[in-house]
């Protein structure tokens, strides 16, 4: 948007315009397998030399996240790679468009972001599809799909006689 002293720039955190899903959240549940098709439609998170995707990296960012947003972790513990956001800018007469070569970067800062005010939460149902979550309220206990609230009631329910088995499978 061009007005006669300033410009608004939208970053895109996403290929697809389509995804809801905030990109920290949809990179912390990409599981190994579905790393390229989350590169394919949100972003390399991290390149190589060649400007290929580093999957190596990528998935050891991945995990550091994932530690990190378990609270297994914490951020000071591991830095992973704080790389500046570099991006491809396109402008045109009606728009002005930077997509990031790599979204790592913009990963971290929305991550650091929502962790900095107790909104990243992690869904206790291990059968859960996307137990990385982004909190609506910060007291919320699960990802909010019906089947894990329903499965976050019985484990209260059942929590007297399991007091240790609360956090399940690490797996996505
Ligand atoms: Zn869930």
């Amino acid at each position: 948007m061009v007005s006669n002293t300033s410009i608004t720039v939208h970053l895109w955190t996403g290929r697809s315009q389509k995804i809801k899903e905030p990109l920290h959240v949809g990179f912390a549940n990409a599981s190994d397998e579905t790393l390229t098709a989350f590169s394919k439609h949100r972003g390399p998170p991290l390149v190589d030399m060649d400007g290929e995707v580093d999957v190596i990296d990528s998935l050891l960012c991945r995990d550091w996240l994932r530690m990190v947003w378990r609270g297994n972790k914490t951020v000071e513990e591991w830095p992973p790679p704080r790389r500046k956001i570099t991006a491809r800018v396109d402008v045109t007469q009606e728009r002005f468009e930077v997509e990031p070569v790599e979204v790592w970067p913009t990963i971290l800062r929305l991550f650091l972001r929502d962790h900095s005010q107790g909104k990243t939460g992690f869904c206790p149902n291990p059968y859960c599809p996307a137990r990385y979550f982004r909190k609506t309220h910060k007291a919320d206990k699960s990802c909010g799909l019906p089947k894990c609230a329903r499965y976050l009631r019985s484990l209260s329910a059942h929590k007297h006689w399991h007091p240790a088995d609360t956090t399940g499978s690490s797996a996505a």
